[in-house]
């Protein structure tokens, strides 16, 4: 009997693996807690917004995601996004000239899972809870006590923190549990006019900030005057539990004191805090697989903390599980 394949998590490398085994021809089946798959690649676009509040922008260096990413090209799912780009730190803003390609999702984010995962079985809002493995097969319970199964392996992409504790009693896991994870705070920003400010994203180094971006300069964007901050990782830690009023005020005032600019009232403003940013450091395994109990973990915390790292290791899930007897 040919079971599927359950792969938790829809984001990069989980859509990545399922894309993947999808085309060798296997049955699988994703489940993922969001509304929309994407994970950290993701795109807001409640309330008539639209930011890239996770990932910004993505780089190709690997031979396997260069052609990837020329088949998202070719297919209008991405497209180059050509910043002007500063880096601000505490002696002043400098102008950066990269030569490095930068791609967006089109029209968000979001776009790259939500493509790989065209014409899989998906089923979001959807919160897996527990897991057990019976007669050589896997079964997943969710939070809404829905019961799945039986799985002739499990995949499983979800960050560190989250893999342990589903799968506590699971060895594969031993190595997932040394690695730290920090927070970040995403300000999500629109404007009725366009902000006297001549570059488009910039690396910022010193303050409570890392990163502001004009969200709405990237291509396939809405019209509008968008801007994406993120905090960095110590303000974000220190900061993990205030109350997000006082976060918010905390990082509009940054934003215009790293600007330089009089306070004007934001439009539109959200806030969104990633528990779970960016692996520091990550492990560079791949993948950790375990054989005989046919379940491994993968995501970008294995590979690089990068799309590109999160998308080789969804890869290198497909092909440990399609090697399976
Ligand atoms: C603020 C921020 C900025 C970033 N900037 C960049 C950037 O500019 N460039 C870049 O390349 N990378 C960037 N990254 C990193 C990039 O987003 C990640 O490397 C990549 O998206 C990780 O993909 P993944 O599939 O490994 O994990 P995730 O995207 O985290 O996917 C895991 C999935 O598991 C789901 N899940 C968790 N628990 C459960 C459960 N119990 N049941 C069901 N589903 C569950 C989650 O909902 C999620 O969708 C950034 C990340 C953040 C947070």
């Amino acid at each position: 009997m040919d079971l599927p394949i359950a792969i938790l998590g829809a984001g990069i490398a989980g859509a990545a693996a399922a894309r993947e085994l999808h085309r060798r021809g296997r049955s699988v089946q994703v489940y993922d807690k969001g509304r929309n798959p994407g994970g950290r690649a993701a795109t807001r676009t409640r309330e008539g917004a639209h930011f890239d509040h996770g990932a910004q922008y993505f780089t190709a260096r690997d031979p396997r995601f260069l052609d990837q990413v020329e088949a998202w090209r070719a297919a209008g799912v991405v497209q180059e996004w050509q910043p002007r780009l500063v880096a601000i730190d505490a002696e002043g803003t400098r102008r950066l000239e990269t030569r490095e390609r930068r791609w967006v999702g089109v029209p968000g984010m979001r776009e790259l899972a939500t493509n790989l995962l065209h014409g899989i079985e998906l089923e979001c809002s959807q919160r897996v809870v527990g897991v057990e493995h019976s007669a050589g097969a896997w079964f997943l319970d969710f939070r809404n006590e829905a019961r799945r199964g039986p799985f002739a392996a499990l995949l499983c992409t979800l960050p560190p923190a989250q893999a342990v504790e589903l799968l506590a009693n699971e060895v594969v896991v031993d190595p997932a549990r040394s690695v730290q994870f920090g927070p970040c705070w995403a300000l999500m920003l629109g404007f009725d006019q366009a902000l006297p400010i001549d570059f488009d994203g910039a690396f910022v180094n010193t303050g409570p900030l890392s990163w502001i971006a004009r969200d709405s300069s990237k291509p396939g964007r809405p019209a509008g005057e968008r801007w994406l901050v993120h905090a960095g990782p110590v303000f974000s830690q220190e900061s993990f539990d205030l109350p997000p009023a006082e976060v918010e005020a905390r990082l509009l005032a940054a934003f215009y004191s790293i600007l330089e600019l009089a306070p004007i009232a934001p439009a539109q403003s959200a806030l969104h805090r990633w528990g779970y940013a960016l692996a520091q450091p990550p492990l560079e395994l791949g993948i950790i697989a375990d054989d005989q109990r046919r379940i491994a973990l993968g995501g970008d915390w294995c590979h690089g903390s990068r799309i590109e790292g999160a998308w080789l290791s969804g890869c290198l899930l497909a092909e440990w599980a399609s090697k399976l007897a």
